[in-house]
């Protein structure tokens, strides 16, 4: 048995439940949680924003230790520090071998299929293959990545979700440049993660757009050169009017909003890029005219989970924390008990605080 916060249908709170947890199969892991962030995307499946199969337990941004490995497991042993992976790419599909793991073809099947959980005899899905919101869960192998012991378990979990689609997105997606222009909108995990990014790798103009003072404070702490506040009824001229009248060469839309990205689109110069990270709704649609797709020349690109090879990718940013390149930290503004998730829930949903973990006994 294994305390987890389920959810039975959308739009209700999730319940703390003693799940039964499935034996380990030949190619799976138990992995005792020490962390585990509370991610946007995770609101959005309890909203119904994002459809996922139920009962489930949500959380995909966790990192704890390895309690157990199925036979057929070579990678990690018990005791191991590991990073849960929300995409356990196969290694194997087109999208795998062309270096895209990201994309992969079968990693959300195999991940909400393999064996899990049930509760009084309902089968429980794992949400995103990863069910972080537990004090132990069952993942695939190719679901978790180790990390060297010394690492904060609160840090390495942001790491497995929000700071590498972050990172990520500025570096691999957008591939930011020295001396290249940047506009950040929404500064919540991700969007912090997009100007520390953006700062790395060279980019000297950051200008973070938030509707709340308090994360537009932090972004400009994370590296930001200018804030904008998001309620302004000028955020693109004030844009514009820090990015040279163009348009910033990058423009980075970490909410998941229509409104939103139109905005990231009319503040990127001609020719510039749109990056869309934010997880948006399947019925909100974005409207372009055929002559503005054409005479602006702007790429519109999806990012997700930063175009991360989390193999790679994982490693070299906790790296850069290592070496101070990154500060972290900082992203974490509440800790919690399991017991509060709803909390931090309905606070994400006001748009309090970038990231709020749970930290498990
Ligand atoms: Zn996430
Ligand atoms: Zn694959």
């Amino acid at each position: 048995m294994t305390r987890a916060a389920v959810l039975t249908s959308t739009g209700t709170p999730l319940t703390i439940e003693e799940i039964d947890l499935a034996p380990t199969g030949a190619d799976q892991v138990r992995v005792r949680l020490h962390a585990t962030g509370v991610c946007h995307s995770d609101l959005s499946i309890v909203t119904g924003a994002l459809g996922h199969p139920l009962p489930a337990v949500p959380g995909h941004e966790g990192a704890g230790v390895v309690t157990e490995v199925g036979a057929g497991v070579t990678s990690v042993r018990p005791g191991d520090h590991v990073i849960l992976n929300w995409t356990p790419s196969c290694g194997a599909c087109w999208f795998c071998a062309k270096g895209e793991p990201y994309l992969c073809d079968r990693a959300g099947a195999d991940a909400v299929n393999a064996p899990y959980a049930s509760l009084g005899g309902t089968r429980l899905t794992p949400v995103l293959g990863s069910a972080a919101f537990a004090e132990e869960t069952l993942v695939l192998e190719r679901a978790v990545v180790p990390i060297p012991a010394g690492v904060a378990f609160e840090v390495a979990a942001l790491v497995g979700c929000a700071v590498t689609t972050g990172f990520g997105a500025a570096v691999n997606t957008a591939r930011v440049q020295p001396g290249d222009t940047v506009v950040v909108i929404g500064c919540g995990g991700v969007g912090l993660s997009i100007v520390e990014g953006a700062k790395y790798a060279g980019a000297t103009t950051v200008v973070a757009v938030d509707v709340t003072d308090d994360k537009r404070a932090l972004a400009a702490d994370l590296g930001a050169t200018h804030t904008v506040d998001g309620t302004a009824a000028d955020v693109e001229r004030q844009v514009r009017d820090l990015t040279g009248g163009r348009g910033a060469d990058h423009a980075f839309e970490a909410i998941g909003r229509s409104a939103t990205i139109r905005t990231a689109y009319r503040v990127t110069r001609r020719g510039g890029n749109t990056v869309v990270v934010g997880a948006g709704r399947h019925d909100d649609l974005v409207s372009f005219s055929a002559l503005e797709l054409f005479f602006q020349a702007r790429s519109l690109i999806g990012c997700v989970y930063g175009s991360a090879d989390v193999a790679r990718d994982f490693p070299k940013i906790l790296g850069l924390y290592a070496d101070g390149a990154l500060d972290l930290d900082r992203l974490i503004t509440k800790r919690i008990a399991l017991d509060h998730v709803n909390d931090a829930l309905a606070a994400m949903a006001a748009g309090e605080g970038a990231r709020t973990v749970i930290v498990f006994e």
